[in-house]
């Protein structure tokens, strides 16, 4: 049996890319993960698809699980000889019960290691705009916790002492107390003008910031109604957040998207969605099934130097050929002499991983211009292979017949609806969506008939399609198109888009 080693993992703020590379790593390979309720949930889509997932979240004030309980669930499974990651918000040695978990670990004589995350208190202010130390206005800071209510005489923080350094004042855990600690920093000296920023869920594509005084912070915190987790900064740093602000003044910041595309494929359109702030809601409507019976296909691999040219019209086509080509021990050598020709960059940056690099791509990419753009290379008597969906549009093979060339359509892959879709669709619309982007008209004709038809719930929110051939669906099928891209690509779509917002930020 392997000895059993338990890791103390920050799992960083909120925000999923500030995991550190060691966290990530001994996330992706635990047997068994526990984690807080702090901690982003999308961190946990890299966990091993056959991973423990244990939630041990406390709920403020609820004692679900005592942290009694979670020490000796990590002894326990440390003991049964299990790889464990034990991933906390933050960092694991800061204000997260950390040291008492290990310390039960190192009684219990269970291996352990303590990877550092970052923690919101430094990351907090970060996205918020705000540096703590500033060579002319801090070069301290002290990060206390204000879950003590100040004015009890046995509190264990010394709030008299803390508001005599002029300096930075970091409070984790604050905001129940916030009105006391408040008012203990002024009645011990501190400036009733002194700035006081609060940001709530920082990190996050949903993250609050308000910057007040300490005279006047209590209220406009609750007029906004920020409440835990938030961070409270005291101190100047808090003014040049109207400087250095970068994070929730993104173009998209803010806004809950509806990204429609197969599992695989949502990744490119969620990235960049995240890094102009949105906050992608990916709702897979489509799975790609590969076509079991590729008696056809194989027949026209093994024989693919009779063909002139291959069309790929999408990447799911140039996965399934190489696939399938590899099975029967052919490589990209088997294809020397064939013209290659791709829809678009992103089929072709496909086909160049397989190393290959497509002789031609349209000037506009939806499959009439390949058909017209190609005949300038004279297509009459050509032998073309054309691997595509099934029941995809029939514009393609039809226009290549026309001038003459010899098509063979083969069907390698159909797109079906995953299951549990219409009802996850419902929850995701219920909480409502600023924006819907669809990037084929089958992932409008799915998404519509998930709704059963039904387009109200979609009604408030922008729609924006990849190109013509999707809006034209998209209008068929009851919804207003209000951002169509020029260029039909993920980058034109985002492109698009972001104008569509700014312009609709410069009409407010
Ligand atoms: N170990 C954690 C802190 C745990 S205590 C860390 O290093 O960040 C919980 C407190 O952390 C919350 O009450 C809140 O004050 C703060 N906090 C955690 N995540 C936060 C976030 N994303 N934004 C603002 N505050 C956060």
């Amino acid at each position: 049996m392997t000895k059993g080693f338990v890791s103390l993992v920050g799992a960083g703020p909120g925000d999923p890319g500030l995991i550190s590379v060691k966290g990530l790593r001994l996330l992706r390979s635990a047997d068994v993960i526990v984690y807080d309720r702090l901690v982003d949930k999308r961190l946990l889509s890299d966990a091993r698809a056959d991973a423990d997932l244990t939630d041990v979240g406390k709920i403020p004030g609820k004692l679900i699980n005592r942290q009694e309980d979670i020490n000796n669930l990590l002894v326990g499974l440390g003991k049964s000889g299990k790889r464990v990651v034990r991933l906390k918000g933050g960092d694991p040695f800061v204000f997260g019960r950390g040291g008492e978990e290990a310390e039960a670990l190192a009684a219990a004589g269970v291996s352990f290691e303590i990877v550092p995350g970052i923690t919101s208190a430094i990351a907090a202010p970060a996205y918020a705009g705000i540096p703590l130390t500033h060579r002319k206005l801090a070069s301290s800071f002290t990060v206390v916790t204000g879950s003590e209510d100040p004015t009890k005489s046995d509190s264990a923080v010394d709030w008299q002492a803390l508001a005599k350094v002029s300096d930075t004042l970091v409070i984790l855990m604050g905001q129940s107390n916030l009105r006391s600690i408040v008012e203990a920093l002024m009645r011990h000296g501190r400036s009733a003008s002194t700035p006081v920023a609060l940001v709530q869920w920082g990190t996050e594509p949903y993250q609050r910031t308000l910057v007040a005084t300490l005279s006047d912070v209590v209220e406009r915190a609750a007029a906004m109604g920020i409440a835990a987790p938030a961070v409270t900064i005291v101190g100047e740093v808090a003014r040049l957040r109207d400087t250095i602000r970068w994070f929730d003044n993104r173009p998209l910041f803010g806004k809950r998207v509806l990204v429609t595309r197969t599992r695989t494929q949502a990744g490119a359109l969620s990235e960049m969605l995240t890094q102009r702030g949105a906050q992608p809601i990916e709702l897979p409507t489509i799975e790609i099934q590969q076509i079991d019976d590729r008696g056809e296909l194989d027949k026209a691999l093994k024989s693919v130097y009779h063909y002139d040219w291959i069309v790929f019209t999408s990447t799911n086509a140039v996965d399934v050929v190489f696939r399938r080509m590899a099975a029967l021990e052919l490589d990209a050598r088997a294809l020397h002499g064939v013209q290659i020709a791709a829809i678009g960059p992103a089929t072709k940056r496909r086909i160049r991983d397989k190393g290959i690099i497509a002789d031609f791509t349209p000037s506009t990419f939806v499959a009439e211009s390949v058909a017209d753009e190609l005949s300038a290379l004279g297509m009459d008597g050509r032998r073309v292979l054309l691997p595509q969906a099934e029941l995809a549009r029939d514009v393609l093979r039809t226009g290549l017949a026309k001038q003459g060339a010899v098509v063979d359509a083969i069907a390698v892959y159909r797109t079906v609806t995953p299951q549990n879709t219409a009802e996850r669709l419902r929850h995701i619309l219920s909480q409502g969506i600023d924006l819907a982007t669809f990037t084929s008209s089958s992932t409008v004709t799915n998404l519509v008939e998930l709704l059963g038809g039904n387009t109200d719930g979609l009604k408030d929110a922008t729609i924006a399609c990849i190109g013509p051939v999707t809006a034209e669906r998209a209008v068929e099928l009851g919804l207003k198109v209000d951002v169509m891209a020029t260029q039909h690509t993920i980058a034109g779509l985002m492109e698009a888009v972001e104008s569509h917002f700014k312009e609709a930020g410069q009409n407010e």
